[in-house]
């Protein structure tokens, strides 16, 4: 499955450079600088949403399953990474969780 915040990321960083380059074709060097600046802005800001709709990720050790396995049989024990909840908060999400905390 493809979350939506993905499907924007993609658009975000397809279309909207294309639209305002071509339309106006002589663009000095500042100019250039200022849309590119202006696209990560936003592309920015498109993540920092999708980090507050999705807070979390799958952790990277166990794969969101939450167990260590053991080498053979069926034993296993939570992920010590992730303490067994298999999941694991999206860097997004921390500094926002951060300024709030600081607010
Ligand atoms: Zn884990």
């Amino acid at each position: 499955m493809v979350p939506a915040n993905h499907l924007v990321w993609l658009f975000a960083s397809t279309f909207l450079p294309a639209s305002v380059v071509t339309e106006t074709q002589p663009l000095t060097h500042t100019q250039r600088a200022a849309i590119w600046t202006g696209t990560g802005i936003a592309a920015a800001a498109l993540y920092l949403l999708g980090c507050l709709i999705f807070p979390y990720s799958n952790c990277t050790k166990c794969a969101g399953t939450g167990k260590s396995r053991a080498p053979q049989g069926k034993a296993f024990r939570n992920c010590r990474r992730c303490k067994g909840t298999g999941r694991r908060t999206r860097i997004g999400r921390r500094l926002i969780d951060h300024h709030r905390r600081n607010r």
